[in-house]
């Protein structure tokens, strides 16, 4: 799909998922903040940022950051159709859209909590909640991961720290009833240092599964102890994510010092029982791209992963206010575009696609524009085995200048 734009790519169009790189590099600014669902500030994971719906395909999109506020990108207030027209430095690129505001949103628990301190949607199908606010890590500057903001939303007073199995059941089963929820992210802060997240995991899921038929995703550190990755599943957890977040041991030691101590190799003895339980493309890890590692290194490293079966779910960091990172600029378009391109080549021959993830941060892919590089490539041959990955040296030259390719 090719979109009309000026921009600094030097043809006069542009493909949505290299228009969407752009976006999730440079934000957006907007004429109307209230169109579409709330975008999210502060909390676990990704945040200052919004939704929005680019050629059928929603994606997050940052608002709240200091470069969004500057974006050369503007979206005009929508129309009656709930169409906004996309200018970039005033010249109109095409149109976008905004997933309405859940109506779940409205509702409160029988404990008289609102369902959006629960757990919020993200993107435009997924429900998404972080069981306990606080972490280990989180509370010691010494041991905090330099881009998190899980404290943030809990001191604004828009979240609760610890979300129990039977709020969570509730809030789940409205969100698909009400409003089509397709699958749910439940992410923990670390509580301690031997389950490190499983055990709440565990309770969250049976009760939510008890209630309404969902597919889950956990995503916590590496237990302690391999029979919780079996007990994650028994409890209703279809998929797991256990998140490297950086690649190279000193970007993992200087961005993430505490969550560091846990090491590669803990994490790859994890993911290989984990996929032997949950499956393979069915354990996933998030990779932050723009903090320090080569693109040669995360490459190298999603090689290793998917060999193993783990989906490398590469996203373009996001410097979120407040953190220590606030003022760390998000990589360039011309950084993330060449690595995705790749990345998106190296899953498609492995057969291991966002489309075959059953929830997730993955199957959403709405922080990262990988799976719509990854279908770029549909129509090429796979080859599901460890062999279809291609050396580091080869891929990066290939990707350094190219388009789709088989
Ligand atoms: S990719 Fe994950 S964190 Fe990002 S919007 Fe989707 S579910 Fe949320």
């Amino acid at each position: 799909m090719q979109l009309n734009v000026v921009g600094p790519t030097s043809s006069s169009s542009i493909s949505s998922q290299d228009l969407i790189t752009e976006l999730q590099w440079l934000g957006l600014r907007l004429d109307d903040p209230s169109a579409g669902a709330a975008g999210r500030k502060g909390g676990a994971g990704p945040s200052d940022h919004k939704a929005v719906t680019v050629q059928g395909r929603t994606v997050m999109v940052p608002i709240h950051t200091h470069a969004a506020h500057q974006s050369p990108y503007v979206a005009r207030k929508p129309g009656e159709d709930g169409l906004s027209t996309l200018e970039r430095d005033g010249v109109v690129v095409g149109s976008i859209g905004f997933p309405r505001q859940p109506r779940f949103y409205g509702l409160q628990t029988f404990d008289g909590i609102p369902y959006w301190k629960i757990a919020v949607l993200h993107s435009s199908d997924v429900l998404a909640t972080t069981v306990l606010q606080n972490c280990i890590r989180y509370q010691n500057q010494a041991t905090t991961c330099q881009f998190c903001a899980i404290g943030q939303s809990l001191k604004a007073g828009k979240t609760v720290a610890r979300k129990t199995p039977q709020q969570l059941a509730e809030v789940a089963r409205a969100a698909v009833l009400l409003d089509g929820v397709k699958h749910m992210v439940m992410t923990t802060g670390t509580p301690n240092l031997t389950d490190r997240g499983a055990r709440v995991l565990c309770e969250s899921a049976f009760e939510i599964k008890g209630a309404v038929d969902l597919p889950i995703q956990g995503q916590c550190e590496p237990p302690d102890d391999n029979a919780w990755f079996r007990r994650m599943r028994e409890a209703g957890i279809d998929t797991l994510g256990m998140h490297l977040e950086a690649v190279e041991p000193a970007v993992r030691a200087r961005i993430m010092p505490g969550k560091a101590s846990v090491s590669l190799d803990q994490y790859f003895d994890a993911f290989e029982v984990a996929v032997d339980v949950f499956g393979r493309g069915q354990v996933s890890t998030y990779i932050l791209a723009g903090l320090g590692d080569t693109p040669e290194a995360i490459i190298r490293m999603c090689e290793r992963l998917i060999a193993v079966g783990v989906y490398p779910f590469v996203v373009p960091f996001v410097p979120i206010s407040g953190t220590a990172l606030e003022a760390h600029p998000a990589p360039r378009a011309d950084f993330m575009r060449p690595l995705l391109r790749e990345l998106g080549g190296m899953l498609h021959r492995a057969g291991m696609t966002s489309a075959d993830i059953k929830a997730g941060c993955g199957k959403c892919g709405a922080c990262s524009s990988l799976s719509a590089y990854e279908q770029e490539h549909a129509g090429c041959a796979t080859a599901p085995s460890t062999q279809s990955v291609t050396p580091v040296a080869a891929a990066m030259t290939k990707a350094a200048g190219s388009v789709s390719t088989c």
